[in-house]
């Protein structure tokens, strides 16, 4: 099951998880939750997009009352802090289980493919670290069948160079962020340009957000695309179909206009360059492109 979104952040939207667990699940005698189709439902997974936390204490509360482990995928989120009641927390460190991905495009990236579990469970961990090594716990004994996710030792050896820089790197796309902020009120497209939100800003969190991803919203985002690829401007669209209307989940019988603020964030959205070696030149070469569209 899907549920919408929230539109300033993009994450999860409380209201709509809310409405699912209440309106659209049902318990059975024995105090499981089901989906109208029957289906058990066996866990709420966040997703902490963009380098932005969900609002995980009223998901924790939400995952509480419903006796629900919470999966986060922090897969964009390596590092984030997120202000909880109890005090700071790190993104796919707060639920059951948090992931996170070391794809070359994330902000701590390998140079392929690797990730990592987060669990708080020992038991749990076990079972999960058996699960990536072909369900092995003793060698050649199998008590379930696992696959191979293995981190790759160069995979670890780089990703090993590049933690310590993690910080300054996200301070680094912090201060981009804050670039494109002033620039952007500065040429006067603040009416015309919706910057990304920082709900969390006031709390005094370092990393209360650490953008993997720069999103703006914009009106006539299709043709403002081909104004920046005609000047040599990088920029990507985060994510042009939403989940509930991908072909891979058509059984599902989800529609056109089920989350409307998931389309309307499919067809407004775009992500700029934010990485933390951009000069800011590059950065006011972005600001300016955008404004000359839109003069
Ligand atoms: C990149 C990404 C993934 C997938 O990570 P892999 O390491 O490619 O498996 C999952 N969720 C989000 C939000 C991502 O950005």
């Amino acid at each position: 099951m899907f549920v919408d979104i929230e539109p300033a952040t993009f994450n999860m939207s409380i209201e709509a998880l809310r409405e699912c667990l209440e309106r659209d699940c049902r318990v059975d005698g024995s105090g499981a939750l089901f989906t109208r189709d029957g289906a058990q439902v066996k866990a709420i997974m966040p997703v902490h997009l963009f380098g932005l936390s969900c609002r995980m204490d009223e998901i924790i509360e939400l995952a509480a009352r419903f006796e629900l482990p919470v999966i986060e995928d922090a897969a964009q989120a390596l590092g984030t802090d997120y202000p909880s009641r109890h005090g700071v927390a790190r993104a796919g460190a707060i639920g059951d289980f948090g992931a996170y991905s070391f794809f070359p495009s994330k902000n701590l990236g390998a140079f392929g493919d690797g990730g990592m579990v987060l669990c708080r469970d020992a038991a749990m961990a076990a079972k999960v670290r058996a699960l990536r090594n072909h369900g092995m716990e003793q060698q050649y004994r199998h008590a379930m069948v696992g696959g191979n996710f293995r981190l790759d030792a160069l995979q670890a050896a780089a990703l090993s160079v590049k933690l310590p820089h993690l910080d300054e790197w996200s301070a680094a796309r912090r201060r981009n962020a804050q670039f494109y902020r002033d620039a952007f009120a500065a040429a006067g497209l603040e009416s015309i340009v919706t910057l990304p939100s920082e709900p969390f800003a006031a709390s005094g969190a370092t990393n209360h957000h650490i953008y993997n991803q720069f999103v703006i919203r914009v009106p006539r985002r299709d043709d403002l695309c081909v104004h920046l690829r005609a000047h040599g401007i990088g920029h990507a669209i985060y994510y042009p179909l939403p989940l509930h209307l991908q072909e891979c989940f058509a059984d599902l019988g989800y529609r056109p206009g089920d989350f409307p603020e998931s389309e309307k964030a499919a067809a407004e959205s775009l992500a700029l360059p934010i990485f933390p070696e951009l000069t800011r030149e590059q950065l006011s070469a972005v600001v300016e492109a955008i404004r000359a569209f839109y003069r």
